[in-house]
C-alpha cells in the first residue's frame, strides 16, 4: 500500500510518498516560498540525490500540481499511475472543537474544516487549498485528515480550561487544544520501544523543541497536559514566539502603544518578533543564538537562558503532576541537535532522578539514543521525530477501518 503525505504550510507544501508494506520513503520534497517572486522546489527519492531548482509557483494548487506531475514523470517519477496511491494523508494543524481524531475527507468534513479557518488563519486555509488541489489532481483517491491537536484530546477539563467566564468556552470554544500531537505521539511510542516496556506502563515527558516548541506530559500513552494552548503561542519561549506572558501586558500595550491597536499587529509582535529573536535582536534560530552567545553577545546569552529556563519549568511541573517519570524525550530541530540546550535543561535535575551523561549528550548522531547516565532513574532519550510516518500510519488505519 502506498500513502502520500501532504503537509501544506502557510507558504510551503511538503510531501512524502511511503511504501507502507515496509514503511520506507519512496519520494519526498518541498515547494517553498509559494506566492513570492521566486519559489524553490527540493525533491529526492530513495534512489536519487536531492535536487533543488527555482520555480514559479503562485498558489498551493500550483505547488500540488507540480509535485504530482513530478511523481508521475516518466523519467524522474516514482509511480506510473495515480492509482498506485491508495490514500492521501493531510497534516492539519488545528482541529478546533470540530475534530478529535483523524477523519476521511467528505463534503461534510470539508465544511467543518472551513469552520476552523478563524481559529488558525495562517494554516487552515492553506490546508484547505491543498485538499482541493489533491482532489483535482488525484480524483477518486481517498484523503484523510490527521490533526496535530488529536493526541491531546485526553487532557482533562481542569487542565484544558482557561479560568475565563465559562461562556467563552461554550460560545467561542476557547480552551487549550495543544499542538505537535503527531510528533509527541510518535516519540512516546518510540520511547516505550527503547525502554522496552509497554507505553501503558510508562510516564513520560516529551519535549518537541523546534522553531515552535511544546512540552507534553504523557501517562500510559495518554496526554495529561501540554504547554501549548488555544494557539501555538502559549508555553515555552520559542524562536520568534514569546510563549507565556502575563496576559495583562497585552491590554497595557494596547493602551500605551499607538502601533498596537489591532489584533493583527499584536499577533505579529508576539508570534514573529519575540522569543529568541526579540530578546537577542539577532535571530530566532538556535544555532545563530548559541554562536552569538559563545562570542560574548549578552542578549543572545540571555535569550538562550530564558528559553532553557522556561522548558525546565514545564518539565519540573509535569514531573510533579505525573508524580515522577520514567523517561524524558528530546525531539525536533533543537531537541535532536542542540547539545547546549539539552545540557542546560538537564543540569541540576538530580533531585528528580534526571542525570545526563554529558559525554553521550555531546556525541553527534542522527539516531535514537539514550543520553542519561547508567544509573539515572529517568531515562533521557533523543528521538528524531517522524510526523510524516505517523500521518501515513493514521491514514492507512482510517482506510482499513472503512473497508
Ligand atoms: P525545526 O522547527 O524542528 O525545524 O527546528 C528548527 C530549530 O532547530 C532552529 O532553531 C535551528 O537552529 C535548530 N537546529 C537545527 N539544527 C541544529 C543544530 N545542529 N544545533 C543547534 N540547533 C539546531
Amino acid at each position: 500500500m502506498k500513502v502520500l503525505v501532504v503537509n501544506c504550510g502557510s507558504s510551503s507544501v511538503k510531501y512524502t510518498l511511503f511504501e507502507m508494506d515496509n514503511e520506507k520513503k519512496i519520494a519526498w520534497g518541498i515547494v517553498e516560498c509559494i506566492g513570492l517572486l521566486e519559489s524553490y522546489y527540493r525533491r529526492q527519492t530513495a534512489v536519487t540525490e536531492e535536487k533543488k531548482k527555482s520555480v514559479k509557483v503562485a498558489s498551493h494548487t500550483e505547488a500540488v500540481e507540480l509535485i504530482i506531475n513530478d511523481l508521475l514523470d516518466k523519467e524522474i517519477g516514482s509511480i506510473a499511475n495515480i492509482d498506485e496511491i491508495d490514500v492521501i494523508g493531510h497534516r492539519i494543524v488545528h482541529g478546533g472543537n470540530r475534530f478529535s481524531k483523524s477523519v476521511l475527507v467528505t463534503k461534510e468534513v470539508k465544511k467543518g474544516l472551513k469552520e476552523c479557518f478563524s481559529i488558525a488563519p495562517l494554516h487552515t486555509p492553506a490546508h484547505y487549498a491543498g485538499i482541493l488541489a489533491v482532489e483535482k489532481m488525484l480524483p477518486g483517491i481517498p484523503s484523510v485528515l490527521v490533526f496535530d491537536t488529536a493526541f491531546h484530546q485526553t487532557i482533562p477539563d481542569y487542565a484544558y480550561m482557561y479560568a475565563l467566564p465559562y461562556e467563552y468556552y461554550e460560545k467561542y470554544h476557547i480552551r487549550k487544544y495543544g499542538f505537535h500531537g503527531t510528533s509527541h505521539n510518535y516519540v512516546s511510542q518510540r520511547a516505550a520501544a527503547m525502554i522496552g516496556k509497554p507505553l501503558n506502563e510508562l510516564k513520560l515527558i516529551t519535549a518537541h523543541l523546534g522553531n515552535g516548541s511544546s512540552i507534553t506530559a504523557v501517562e500510559k500513552g495518554k496526554v495529561i497536559d501540554t504547554s501549548m494552548g488555544f494557539t501555538p503561542l502559549q508555553g515555552v519561549v520559542m524562536g520568534s514566539r514569546c510563549g507565556d506572558i502575563d496576559p495583562a501586558i497585552i491590554a497595557y500595550i494596547i493602551k500605551i502603544h499607538p502601533n498596537y491597536r489591532n489584533s493583527e499587529a499584536l499577533n505579529t509582535l508576539m508570534n514573529k518578533e519575540s522569543g529568541l529573536l526579540g530578546i537577542s535582536g539577532i535571530s530566532g534560530d538556535m544555532r545563530s543564538t548559541v554562536k552569538a552567545a559563545t562570542e560574548g553577545n549578552k542578549k543572545a546569552k540571555l535569550a538562550f537562558e530564558m528559553l532553557c529556563y522556561s522548558i525546565k519549568k514545564y518539565i519540573s511541573s509535569y514531573y510533579g503532576i505525573l508524580n515522577g517519570i520514567d523517561g524524558l524525550v528530546f525531539t525536533a530541530g533543537i531537541g535532536e541537535n542542540s547539545t547546549a540546550v539539552r545540557e542546560k535543561i538537564c543540569v541540576n535535575m538530580h533531585a528528580m532522578g534526571i542525570e545526563m551523561d554529558t559525554e553521550k549528550n555531546n556525541k553527534p548522531s542522527s539516531k535514537e539514543r539514550f543520553v542519561s547516565t547508567a544509573d539515572s532513574k529517568v531515562k533521557i532519550m533523543i528521538i528524531p521525530t517522524n510526523e510524516e510516518l505517523m500521518i501515513a500510519r493514521e491514514s492507512r488505519a482510517c482506510i482499513c477501518m472503512r473497508t
